[in-house]
């Protein structure tokens, strides 16, 4: 094969919504397209057991059949999908490299969707019943859990947005801080909602059969375990990771590790763009992470034929 041929206009980084958006609308402008993606399992939303807010989706359906319906899509309009991780790439140039164990890539355009799972789960059960009572996300799960008995683990502001957010759906809701937390305490928002802030308090478990029963506490001063029964575990730890270790700070990355893109999802390299939970979005969604993607290849093709404006895509 020629090195012309070898060339893609657009590769992908990432299997999620945001990548398989931009490869459908990359591969549907035209574009010589592909995907790679480190695993079908590994992203957010293929850990996610129910999705009901996905619009055009009426039935609930599992993170894992929805990213098979936005692949196949992608799929049918041309684009290549190959499982293989991404361990590194070279961006500056007009020809862009990237590295996988099986081999170099070369593309004229690429899109950064890798996501934000870089937070390795650490408490004992976490990982294990992520979806089935583990959640990183109140805006996402909240509704689920109407009327149950949740706690939202962490004391950073977030944490207080999501514990008042989860208040809406039930009135037992416990925030745990690890530390001897005095604002949380008079925290005048969580008083007069009567959330029970449970400070100085680490989890040293999560337990459960199918789906999560109970956490088990300990408290750091009296060093006594209890058992609280709970449903649901909301997990503000210390957020979760965009993934970006592979880029080695060739596009410029924020304080808070994510990619900085305009609204127009460009990174600051030329042809190089990102999309989805790794760029630094307010809200993570599996809508938000497609409407990026979709915005990402429409730049790309802009990019790639010189246009001064971005294609339309109907008709
Ligand atoms: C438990 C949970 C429940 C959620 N519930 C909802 C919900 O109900 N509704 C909703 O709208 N949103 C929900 N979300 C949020 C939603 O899943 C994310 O916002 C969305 O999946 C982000 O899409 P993405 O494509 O940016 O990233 P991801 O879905 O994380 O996909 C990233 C992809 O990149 C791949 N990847 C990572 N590193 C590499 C690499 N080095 N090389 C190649 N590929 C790589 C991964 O394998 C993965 O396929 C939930 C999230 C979680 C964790």
């Amino acid at each position: 094969m020629s090195e012309e041929e070898l060339l893609y206009d657009c590769i992908i980084i990432g299997g999620g919504p945001a990548g398989l958006s931009a490869a459908q609308y990359a591969s549907r402008l035209a574009l010589k397209t592909i995907v790679l993606d480190k695993s079908k399992t590994a992203g957010a939303l293929a850990f996610t057991n129910k999705i009901e807010n996905y619009p055009g989706i009426i039935t609930p359906v599992t993170g894992a059949e929805l990213l098979d319906i936005f692949r196949t899509q992608a799929v049918s309009f041309g684009a290549e999908y190959v499982e293989s991780q991404v361990i590194g790439a070279m961006l500056d140039n007009p020809t862009k490299e990237v590295f996988t164990m099986e081999g170099v890539y070369k593309g004229r355009s690429v899109i950064v969707a890798t996501g934000a799972m870089g937070r390795k789960p650490s408490l004992k059960g976490e990982k294990e019943y992520l979806g089935k009572g583990v959640s990183y996300c109140a805006v996402c799960d909240a509704a689920f859990y109407k009327d149950k008995t949740v706690c939202i683990v962490g004391e950073s502001d977030e944490a207080v947005k999501e514990t008042l957010l989860l208040r809406r759906f039930t009135d037992k809701v416990f925030i745990i801080a690890q530390t001897e937390n005095r604002k949380l305490l008079e925290n005048p928002q969580l008083i007069a909602q009567n959330i029970k802030v449970l400070v100085n308090k680490r989890i040293e478990e999560i337990r459960g059969g199918e789906v999560v029963e109970s956490i088990v506490l300990m408290d750091k001063t009296s060093n006594k375990q209890e058992i609280l029964p709970m449903d649901g575990v909301f997990m503000y730890l210390h957020g979760n990771a965009p993934i970006v270790d592979f880029l080695n700070f060739a596009v410029d990355i924020s304080d808070d590790k994510c990619v900085i893109t305009n609204r127009m999802m460009e990174t600051n390299l030329e042809g190089v763009f990102a999309a989805g939970d790794v760029t630094c979005v307010e809200v993570r969604q599996v809508l938000v992470a497609a409407a990026n993607g979709c915005l990402a290849a429409l730049s790309a093709e802009k990019y790639l034929h010189h246009r001064k404006r971005r294609k339309l895509v109907w008709g």
